[in-house]
């Protein structure tokens, strides 16, 4: 069980709203730090264990100051993301640019930060190395494809994925590559997302260690850093647990040893991308009861919309939600509550039970801190929110003020009209 809490009391959200009116974002900075020193906990025993954090997740410099200050890097997937981690101060190996269909513009900015480039596809080599040259350090995405195997139906199937290299290509990357010149190597992974048993990340760091171990062999490559992707779940429903992030940890330790330490490959450096489950619980979207509707179900319409948390409309993914001054009550109503675009699954819940709601409660929709206001989109001219965060004080600041009519029309020209 994973308890729902608010981390601050309706009276301060209502003064809260006075300054800055619903829908937001608002993120628990103190929670973001827990988690960070969670997942580096587990990591502890790892020779220099570094997070690079998917900031796809929640792309504000605001969140990325902070997991600086907490040790971490940046994971970019294009030239914004980098732009971003640039101007938090981040630069050299911190930033890793795992992207895949890469445009140059972002493989020569990350040579200009001296980031780590992690490259997706074979046929990258000879692009890179045409519009921005190498640097000293190259690592690639290793795609088991149907190699990873392990009675895990929910990973998915990596063969499906449009991501990596495939065994072989791999090998043939890295001599390539050394014929180049790269003379430092690392290697990465994702094969899962949103994945809440640890055995799978142990059963990942498993098949890279055997990796690293056959390219030094068949190859004499020696591979000095292993980036084992993200891809954490985090319990989104009450009846389900977090990851248990210490076994995960003492699981890679005992493979570490036994394959790594064994063959003589001590040290190795290992990284992880996540994103999900360092920002995801610490995030709350916050709405505004704006009407009720009863036809052939019950409806609650809010201020926030689609544009503003996707995951449910898109996966089907569960989102809990509070009603906020009624957590005590029982919830012997059936609604499905809703946003206000024209699309019939701009829905946060199907079916939920909940307390009686009024017009003018206020509802927070929980675990949006990653790829939530990041996942938005302008549909119907709906505008993107602001966010905020929750300091350990008790204070808040606003990290990024919600988008006005004039950032909607920005593009367009009115003038000849
Ligand atoms: C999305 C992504 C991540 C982060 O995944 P989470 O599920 O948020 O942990 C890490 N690495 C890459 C390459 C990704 O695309």
């Amino acid at each position: 069980m994973t308890e729902k809490k608010v981390p601050i009391k309706k009276a301060q959200l209502e003064e809260i709203i006075k300054e800055f009116p619903t829908p937001f974002h608002l993120y628990a900075e103190e929670e973001i730090r827990k988690n960070v020193r969670r997942l580096q906990a587990a990591f502890s025993w790892a020779p220099q264990f570094k997070e690079h954090f998917a900031v796809k997740a929640t792309p504000n410099p605001y969140i990325l100051k902070i997991l600086r200050e907490e040790g971490c890097g940046a994971d970019c997937s294009s030239l914004a993301e980098l732009i971003i981690a640039e101007k938090t101060g981040m630069k050299g190996d911190d930033i890793v640019l795992t992207s895949n269909v890469t445009p140059f513009e972002e493989y020569q900015k990350a040579r200009e930060l001296g980031a780590i480039i992690n490259i997706d596809d074979i046929s990258h080599i000879p692009y890179l190395e045409k519009h921005a040259g190498f640097s000293e350090l190259l690592s690639f995405r290793y795609n088991p494809g149907p190699l990873r195997k392990g009675g895990n139906a929910i990973i998915g199937e990596p063969e499906e994925a449009k991501y990596g290299l495939t065994r072989e290509q791999i090998f043939e990357a890295y001599k390539t590559a050394r014929q180049k010149g790269v003379c430092r190597f690392g290697i990465h992974t994702m094969v899962i997302s949103n994945e809440l048993d640890g055995n799978y990340f142990i059963e990942t760091a498993k098949m890279m260690f055997d990796l690293v171990v056959d390219l030094y062999r068949t190859l004499d490559v020696r591979i000095e850093y292993v980036n084992l992707g993200g891809g954490i779940g985090i319990p989104y429903r009450p009846e389900e647990e977090d990851v248990d992030l210490e076994l995960v940890g003492k699981g890679i330790k005992k493979a570490y040893e036994e394959k790594i330490v064994a063959n003589g490959l001590h040290p190795l450096k290992i990284a992880m991308e996540s994103g999900r489950m360092i920002t995801g619980p610490c995030g709350y979207l916050v709405a505004t009861v704006l009407h009720k509707k009863e036809i052939y179900k019950n409806y609650i319409g809010l201020d926030a919309c689609m544009a503003n948390l996707m995951r449910p409309a898109i996966y089907g993914a569960y989102h809990h939600i509070t009603v906020m001054g009624k957590e005590d009550w029982p919830r012997d109503y059936t609604y499905d509550v809703t946003g206000s675009l024209c699309e019939n699954n701009d829905k946060f819940a199907i079916n939920r039970e909940l307390p009686k709601i009024d017009i003018g409660d206020l509802v927070v929709i929980h675990d949006t801190g990653a790829h939530g206001h990041a996942m938005g989109f302008n549909y119907n001219g709906k505008l993107r929110s602001a966010e905020l965060l929750l300091k350990p004080d008790g204070s808040v600041e606003m990290i990024r003020r919600a988008e006005t009519m004039d950032d909607y029309f920005s593009t367009l020209d009115f003038s000849w009209l």
